[in-house]
This record gives structure tokens, C-alpha cells and sequence, in this order.
């Protein structure tokens, strides 16, 4: 009878441990905080981070530690990722998770870092369908796979300038956001159906105008690269939402709306609004000519 309810026991915590073991795990994880050195990384290296609202700011370091517990980081071509790496790339990927519940991208496992640009292999495919060996330099790349990979370098300079509108974390982690609905194609997990009707009729409208102003060359709040396709707009706008939310709140309303509405949060809270322009030169006074008569 006795070796009967061992066994039974047994059983019970062999289905049990793999069910609720990482539950029960990230449970104690998350019971204790973000150690003051990583918090410290956050400051220094994400500047919204100091601007936040203290409640915000505990948000985002659970974030970070549920994060760095569920994730691994690779270190490729000879680079060593430290806790400053680790922790940087977390925050930043973390932004974009702030006020919803949400499992901490649960298809990604790996974040792959290079010292800088990487090389990637790819194939095109020419006139007749003649595949074609293709090396291209990459700043970052998300993949539907469970991988992220990105340059170190880029991630820094992404986090020292937050106002020109490029960084690379928010980039590839927009497309994993986008490729949890599916395939990447610009459309995150948006909830109801009106959701999505709303959201594709302004993206489209603005995805049309920035195609409009790549191929003319005109000057938009929007890196021309977002004309690529609706899965590289809908990273390029997360870019210019987090980092010229001012710019794009003036120039593109009804876009900002949705970015509002989705990441639920409104960066400008976290930037000082752009000086306006100086006002125009006054014209110069008109010039007095004499004449010296009697020459
Ligand atoms: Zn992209």
C-alpha cells in the first residue's frame, strides 16, 4: 500500500516538474529585485529610464529581470557579453512591453551579439528564378525561429542618441511583437477586429505616403527604410514613436494615435519637446543709397 502512494506521488511530481517547475522558478526570480548595478545600466544607457514615473520604472525592471531569467545571450566572433550588454539590450526590448500582461516575447530564446555589423549570408533570386549567393552587412535581425541577433556597436550608439529616430533593439524586437500574430507583416496581436481595421487603414495611408517620399526623396519624421514593406514600417515607426514621439505626433496624428493605443505608454512624457525652428532672419533693411551731387 505504502510503495502504492510513493509511486503515485512519484508520478504526480514527474508530470508536475516539468509543468509548473518554470513557473514556480520564475516565481522566485521574480520575487527578488534587479540587483542596483543593472539598475544603474538602465539609467545610464536608457534615458527614458530616469524619467519615468517610479511605478513605471518598477514595471520595466521586472520586465528586465523576467528577461535576463528567460533569455540566452551569445557573444559571436570572439565577443563576451557582459551584464552592461545584457541588461541594455533587455531594457530596451522591454520598453515596448510596459503596461500589459504580457509573457516576455515567449517564442524567443536567443539573442545573438556581434562586436559590430555582421555579415549575413542570403540568397536572391534573379529572372528565371537563378538563386544567387548574396553577402549583406546587418545591423540586427530578427528571426521567427527564437533568435535576435544584433550589433553591439549599433546598440550602443542606438542608446547614446535617443532622438534621431534609430535603434536597433526597438527595430528587431518590433518585428518579434509582429511575428507573435503570425508572419511579420506589420500587424502586431491588436485584439478585436475593429482593432485591426482601424490600424491597417491609417498604416496603409502612411506607409503609402512614406513609399511616396522614398522614391521622391523628400524629407520625412520616418526613416525611408520603413518603405521596404508594412513589417519594416510597422519596426521603423516603433523607432520613431519611442524616439521623435513629438515629431511624430505633429507630422503623422492618427499613427501616433495607434502606436498610443498599442504600446500604451506615450513617450512623450520621457522627452522635452523639440525647440521650435529659429524664427526666419529679419529681412535686411533697405539699403540707402545717396548720391553725392555736384561731382
Ligand atoms: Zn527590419
Amino acid at each position: 500500500m505504502l510503495d502504492a502512494v510513493i509511486w503515485i506521488s512519484l508520478t504526480a511530481l514527474a508530470i508536475a516538474l516539468p509543468l509548473y517547475g518554470p513557473r514556480w522558478q520564475l516565481r522566485r526570480v521574480l520575487a527578488r529585485p534587479l540587483p542596483a548595478e543593472a539598475e544603474a545600466v538602465l539609467r545610464r544607457n536608457i534615458p527614458p529610464y530616469g524619467r519615468m514615473a517610479p511605478a513605471l520604472q518598477a514595471q520595466l525592471r521586472q520586465l528586465v529581470v523576467q528577461f535576463l531569467h528567460q533569455k540566452k545571450f551569445i557573444g559571436c566572433e570572439g565577443l563576451v557579453v557582459d551584464d552592461e550588454m545584457a541588461v541594455t539590450i533587455a531594457g530596451q526590448a522591454c520598453l515596448l512591453l510596459l503596461n500589459r500582461p504580457s509573457k516576455v516575447y515567449p517564442s524567443l530564446h536567443t539573442i545573438m551579439v556581434y562586436p559590430s555589423a555582421f555579415v549575413a549570408q542570403r540568397h536572391s533570386v534573379g529572372p528565371g528564378g537563378v538563386v544567387t549567393p548574396d553577402r549583406q552587412s546587418m545591423l540586427g535581425e530578427s528571426w521567427d525561429d527564437g533568435r535576435v541577433v544584433l550589433s553591439w556597436d549599433d546598440v550602443k550608439n542606438g542608446a547614446r542618441d535617443w532622438t534621431d529616430g534609430h535603434n536597433i533593439v526597438l527595430h528587431e524586437f518590433a518585428h518579434q511583437l509582429d511575428s507573435e500574430s503570425g508572419r511579420a507583416n506589420g500587424a502586431p496581436y491588436l485584439g478585436s477586429v475593429s482593432n485591426y481595421r482601424q490600424w491597417s487603414e491609417v498604416l496603409e495611408r502612411d506607409y503609402q505616403h512614406l513609399r511616396f517620399s522614398a522614391m521622391y526623396r523628400q524629407h520625412s519624421v520616418m526613416d525611408h527604410y520603413g518603405a521596404t514593406n508594412p513589417a519594416e514600417f510597422f519596426a521603423v515607426a516603433t523607432e520613431t514613436f519611442f524616439e521623435k514621439p513629438w515629431q511624430m505626433a505633429e507630422h503623422h496624428g492618427e499613427l501616433f494615435g495607434e502606436f498610443l493605443k498599442y504600446y500604451r505608454v506615450d513617450p512623450r512624457d520621457w522627452q522635452a519637446a523639440p525647440l521650435p525652428p529659429p524664427p526666419p532672419e529679419p529681412e535686411a533693411a533697405p539699403r540707402l543709397y545717396s548720391f553725392a551731387a555736384g561731382w
